[in-house]
């Protein structure tokens, strides 16, 4: 485990500047995920950290040391990728085993090793089949546990997830972010989904462009945005301007009623509904402008239908002020 620094780190792929200068700083033991766009570089970072990559500036340092001239298979690292990549001609045993074939540990250590890999990913049962016998779950418990097996100082994830349907991936999640607590490893997360992000981080990495547009929690990035781009891609987010000051206010913040409220700073008309289970979103049409505003379903709240002419209002406290 290791806490890690990233310092001026530069990218470039002929004349395209893929990461501009990053500085960041990773607590031991913390899990980060680097979220953005597709090619805003995310990949690249993970690619950099892991040494596939040589950086044109910039270092990275595992506590104090830099590792920019360490090789690949010297800087102990994990990873785990979309493709789980397992060895196929090789049984799940087998597979978490060859890391620490590799490192020349005794055959009786590495039997404890995976055993205990087995058990932390719930695939003891599954230890003499090969991975086409697998489901899309089970291989990627297979290949978080051949990650882990070696005891690695930094864990990357490249969108680990992403091929598990909607079900099985919140499954995994949940699973995720248990099994990285106990284990307590440094780990990068690349995705591009926010809610995964949220659901799964200490910190977010919010990157545009080959730039960090901001770090925090998933409570100060949603809550907190700095910028436009930080509100919009964390979630939805209505703007306006005051004052020359430009300003968000989230939809689930803002509340709509068919009566005037103490807070009501608006009326417009209903233009578009949407249902979806818990929640009801509402597009509204205020003057020349859309103001979106989501709210739990509860049952005894009246009945709000397209068309209706609706107060709408939000406390002051709600309203985010963002960098122009
Ligand atoms: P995605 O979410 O689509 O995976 P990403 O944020 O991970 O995207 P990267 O894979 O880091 O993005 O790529 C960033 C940019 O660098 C892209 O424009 C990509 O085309 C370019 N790029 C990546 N690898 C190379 C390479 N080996 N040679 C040239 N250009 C590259």
């Amino acid at each position: 485990m290791a806490k890690v620094t990233i310092n001026n780190l530069t990218k470039l792929f002929g004349d395209n500047i893929v990461v501009n200068d990053i500085s960041v700083e990773i607590p031991d033991g913390t899990l980060v995920s680097i979220l953005g766009p597709s090619g805003c570089g995310k990949t690249t970072i993970l690619r950099m950290i892991a040494g596939f990559e040589v950086p044109q500036a910039g270092e990275i340092f595992f506590d104090d040391q830099p590792i920019t001239g360490i090789s690949v298979n010297k800087r102990n690292i994990g990873m785990v990728f979309q493709s789980y990549a397992l060895f196929p001609h090789m049984t799940v045993a087998e597979n978490i085993a060859y890391g620490l074939e590799q490192r020349k540990l005794s055959k009786n250590e590495i039997r404890v090793k995976v055993n205990a890999a087995l058990e932390m990913v719930h695939m003891e049962d599954y230890a003499e089949r090969k991975p086409k016998q697998l489901s899309g779950g089970q291989q990627q418990r297979v290949a978080l546990a051949r990650a882990l097996v070696i005891e690695p100082r930094v864990l990357l994830l490249d969108e680990c997830l992403s091929a598990l349907d909607k079900k099985l991936r919140v499954e995994m999640q949940l699973e995720l972010r248990k099994i990285l607590e106990e284990t307590g490893v440094t780990t990068f997360f690349v995705t591009h989904d926010q809610e995964e992000a949220m659901t799964l981080s200490d910190y977010i990495i919010v990157m545009n462009n080959g730039i960090i547009e901001q770090m925090g929690t998933p409570f100060e990035v949603y809550e907190k945005p700095k910028n436009t781009f930080v509100a919009s891609f964390l979630g939805k987010a209505n703007f306006f301007e005051r004052n020359q000051k430009l300003y968000a206010v989230r939809p689930e913040k803002v509340s709509v009623s068919k009566e005037r409220m103490d807070n009501t700073k608006k009326i417009g008309r209903v233009s578009f509904i949407t249902y979806s289970g818990s929640i009801t979103s509402y597009t509204i049409q205020v003057e020349d402008k859309v103001i979106i505003a989501q709210q739990q379903n509860t049952s005894e709240k009246g009945q709000i239908n397209k068309g209706d002419t609706v107060y709408i209002g939000w406390d002051e406290l709600a309203q985010i002020s963002l960098e122009a």
